[in-house]
């Protein structure tokens, strides 16, 4: 059976020359942190991959901080920020939005149920931040503000470079989750100004459970994993080197060839919209209609429920996701479609399409045909 695989928002396939570059460094099983030559090995080829991700996004190699992915990247940030307010700091407020990842989400529950004050940035109905709140939030008891740079479920992307300029003039520290962004859309730290930003191997054709934080180099920071000295004692633990590698070599691509990557994806992603909206009645497109991913393609079907979609596409060799929390039991509607104000049912009936590297237009017409009939028989059975 035919597999057109549209979830790359959850994560991508690992690139054909990142496979390759990590099996080369299986041999490498020296520890980096050993000063013999089988240590030395690993080391120098760290570092490559340290250079490959800092070019990646503008930085320079000594702010790159390899981590385990994205969750820990993000966590660091408000395990410091909890120890600067912990320990004295006169700024004792956060800042982020309603629609950050549930690596900040739950991160920021936490906290406020040990006490911390934390203040939600809400978004408009294409999943951009309200400024003018943002803006009245801000004060000089903020410490830090963390808004991501472009959402998972609506690729909706925000402007990371006046929401920092803002957290700056206020004297505040700017974190982004550049997750989702990297890839496929221009981000480069020394640009936007940020302090800390957060990346994620898996989602750019790289492997899982490996990720940086970049860290301004005058900007704190502290080890959120303690432990062995490890990228200058700011991340312990025993490097994972062929993840690292293929981190490197994912990050190497994205330089190469991103831009070109990034308008095809952006046409594979039209001739989805277009395709559905031409054969499917009551189609809604959510998130911002330009400044959106590329790959991302989130839709409502009225009257038609998206766990439903998700499960009959699945037997016709067709993966995408739904925003709400199905996976873990719960039937709830995406927060983030939520927080954007869509209708419940519209919520219920979302579909996150996201494109990739391998996806092809023949591709994307198999969806464009399995779709209606889909949509057709769910909205016959529909109570609505
Ligand atoms: N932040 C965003 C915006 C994400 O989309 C994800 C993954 O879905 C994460 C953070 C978590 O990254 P990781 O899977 O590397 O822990």
């Amino acid at each position: 059976m035919r597999k057109v695989y549209l979830d790359n928002n959850a994560t991508t396939q690992m690139a054909p020359e990142v496979i390759s570059s990590m099996q080369q460094s299986l041999q490498l099983y020296g520890n980096a942190s050993s000063m013999h030559e089988f240590g030395r090995d690993s080391h120098v080829a760290i570092e490559h991959a340290r250079n490959q991700v800092a070019r990646m996004i503008g930085a320079d190699a000594g702010e790159i901080i390899f981590t385990s992915g994205g969750t820990e990247s993000d966590n660091a940030v408000f395990a410091l920020a909890r120890d600067l307010i912990d320990n004295g700091s006169p700024r004792k407020r956060l800042i982020t939005s309603t629609i950050e990842h549930p690596a900040i989400i739950e991160t920021c529950r936490y906290l406020v149920k040990h006490g911390y004050r934390i203040d939600y940035v809400p978004v408009d109905s294409t999943g951009k931040i309200d400024m003018d709140r943002y803006r009245q939030l801000l004060g000089d008891d903020v410490l830090l503000v963390s808004i991501m740079a472009a959402n998972n479920e609506t690729g909706t992307i925000q402007d990371i470079l006046q929401v920092t300029k803002l957290a700056h003039e206020n004297g505040a520290l700017m974190h982004t989750d550049a997750v989702q962004a990297i890839g496929k859309m221009d981000v480069d730290v020394k640009a936007w100004g940020v302090d800390y930003l957060s990346l994620s191997g898996h989602k750019f054709y790289g492997p899982k459970g490996v990720g940086a934080l970049y860290v301004r180099s005058k900007a704190p920071f502290d080890a959120f994993v303690k432990g062995g000295h490890q990228e200058d004692g700011k991340r312990a633990g025993t490097y994972n080197t062929p993840a690292i590698v293929g981190m490197g070599r994912a990050a190497q691509l994205i330089c190469d060839t991103g831009e070109q990557e990034r308008a095809e994806l952006w046409a594979l992603r039209e001739r989805l919209r277009n395709g559905l909206i031409a054969n499917i009645p009551e189609v809604v497109v959510n998130g911002h209609a330009s400044d959106c991913l590329p790959g991302t393609l989130n839709v409502s079907f009225a009257g038609a429920e998206g766990e439903s979609i998700l499960l009959m596409l699945d037997f016709e060799g067709v993966a995408v996701s739904t925003g709400s929390a199905c996976a873990t039991g719960s039937l709830e509607p995406s927060y983030v479609l939520l927080a954007s104000g869509l209708d419940v049912e519209l919520a219920h009936g979302s579909i996150r399409f996201s494109l990739g590297r391998y996806n092809t237009e023949s591709d994307i017409d198999y969806v464009i045909e399995k779709m209606p009939p889909i949509i057709k028989r769910l909205r016959e059975i529909s109570t609505r």
